[in-house]
């Protein structure tokens, strides 16, 4: 009632509406009141009010005139706040008592949480039935049982990964294992060896191996392409096979498999120069042939060139003949790899032989053939391949002779082994070519090996007896002195 009174306004207003007095304010600095809707409804009817309201402030006036005896108005006022004023007033309390009541609440909860949680932190986990909360065991239990079967699967694990181990440790071929970002995952003995490196594990396949096509593959590959290709390593070839791993739709890794094909590929190498050099022999005598007989046939040829080309064409075929034979030996030779079929034989008898049948050649160049070593000399061998080793020996040292030249054959008996050497005193052989004589249709002066009918094979054919009898065949050669073949053959 008293706060009431404070905010009472109380004003005296004549009829000309002047303030005669108020308790708020000096009344004579106040405006005429005289339209003020209250005062006029007081001096029309006696009484009068009216509301009035502040916006800025949120305030709200209610005004309240009564014309007095004496013709002067008594107005009372008072102002109350409205609804959004008082929210004004209570906002900030508000917020206040909120921050207050969130921070008492966060410590509070931080308090409770962690004198909750630190039990269940100090939960040992070998020992569940001794933790605080009794509504945890059946929880810690089966997080027991899941502990034995995570250990259980990880000694399972384990093993399988030491079986893998050990099988590919004992593998031949290199292997490597591959993440999808081309990490190593495993990597075998073989393959370490292989790339020159002593671990793997971890690192990508680009830094394993330096080798560009080797890099592109298993780029493929991880891109879900399976690719093969070639690596060459320490003077090895290796075949590489790249394999995706496929996990349904993407790629998971890849599996690299290092095979090692440095014979295979020797010999396919051979093979190919071998096929190649053939064709290119028996091409070269039949064009000859083609040629001089076509003249011969279209009457192109003079009469008195009929005969000289006919022999020509005799001496080309023969020379085809012999070229096919050698290689038929060869080939002969190569399928008898796999019948190891020896038998004891007079090593000395079969020299003889073999001399006897080159006789006339020898005396057709004036070369004499001396045979030495032990009559009753025995060797347990391919008598066919040996027969074939020491008629091609022989026959180069005749036609590599000089007229009136010498041959000496001696045949020794070393401890394991026989050996067959083969000295003449003919051209020799220049130092670079002694390696290349051995070569598959190589011949050291082309021409001149034509005349003599050579076909570039008998050495081939030597050093492939020498080696199916687990022997060796070397050269000793000096030009314009002679030439000593030492073939040794194991028995
Ligand atoms: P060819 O049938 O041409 O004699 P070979 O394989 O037997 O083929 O010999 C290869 C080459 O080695 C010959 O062409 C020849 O140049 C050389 N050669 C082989 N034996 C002798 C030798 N005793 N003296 C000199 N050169 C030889």
């Amino acid at each position: 009632m008293k706060d009431s009174l404070k905010t009472l306004r109380v004003s005296i207003i004549n009829e000309r509406g002047e303030v005669l007095f108020d308790n708020r304010t000096d009344s004579s600095a106040l405006e005429n009141h005289l339209e003020r809707p209250e005062v006029i409804k007081a001096l029309q009817n006696g009484v009068g009010e009216s509301e009035r309201v502040s916006d800025t402030l949120g305030e709200i006036t209610y005004y309240y005139a009564m014309r007095l005896g004496n013709e002067n108005i008594l107005r009372l006022a008072l102002t109350s706040h409205n609804v959004t004023a008082i929210l004004y007033t209570f906002v900030p309390i508000a917020i206040l008592c909120l921050a207050l009541s969130a921070g008492i609440a966060f410590v509070v909860a931080r308090r409770l949480t962690q004198r909750i949680i630190a039990p269940i932190n100090n939960i040992n986990l070998d020992a569940p039935e001794l933790n605080e909360y009794e509504e945890l065991v059946p929880l810690l239990k089966k997080i027991e049982t899941q502990k034995q079967e995570i250990s259980m699967q990880l000694a399972e694990t384990r093993q399988r990964s030491e079986t893998i181990l050990t099988i590919t440790g004992s593998m031949q071929e290199g292997l490597l294992l591959l993440n999808e970002k081309g990490n190593v995952l495993l990597a075998n003995e073989s393959a370490l060896h292989i790339l020159d490196i002593d671990d793997a594990v971890g690192k990508n396949v680009i830094v394993l191996c330096r080798d560009l096509p080797f890099f592109e593959h298993a780029k493929a590959c991880l891109n879900g392409q399976k690719s093969e290709g070639i690596l060459q390593r320490n003077e090895c070839i290796y075949q590489v096979l790249f394999n995706p791993v496929l996990e349904e739709e993407s790629v998971g890794g890849a599996v690299v498999l290092l095979i090692d094909v440095t014979d295979k590929y020797a010999a396919e190498t051979q093979r190919k120069a071998f096929s190649a050099n053939v064709s290119h022999e028996l091409k070269t005598p039949l064009t000859t042939i083609a040629a001089l007989s076509e003249m011969i046939s279209d009457g192109t040829a003079k009469d008195m060139d009929v005969r000289p080309f006919a022999q020509k064409i005799l001496l080309q075929s023969r020379r085809l003949i012999y070229i096919i034979d050698d290689i038929i030996k060869l080939s002969a030779f190569d399928e008898a790899a796999f019948q190891k079929e020896f038998t004891p034989f007079n090593l000395y008898g079969l020299a003889n032989t073999v001399i006897s049948s080159l006789q006339e050649n020898a005396e057709e160049k004036n070369v004499a053939i001396t045979l030495k070593g032990d009559e009753e000399l025995t060797l347990t061998a391919n008598m066919r391949m040996i027969d074939e080793l020491l008629y091609n020996l022989l026959d180069n040292a005749i036609k590599y002779n000089r007229e009136g030249g010498h041959i000496t054959v001696s045949l020794t008996d070393m401890e394991g082994s026989v050996r067959i050497s083969v000295t003449d005193t003919g051209i020799g052989i220049p130092k670079a070519a002694l390696d290349r004589v051995f070569e598959r249709f190589y011949r050291v002066d082309k021409s001149r090996s034509k005349k003599t009918g050579g076909t570039g094979l008998g050495l081939s054919i030597v050093k492939h007896v020498a080696e199916f009898h687990g022997g060796s065949v070397r050269l000793e050669s000096e030009v314009n002195v002679g030439t000593t073949v030492v073939v040794d053959i194991q028995h």
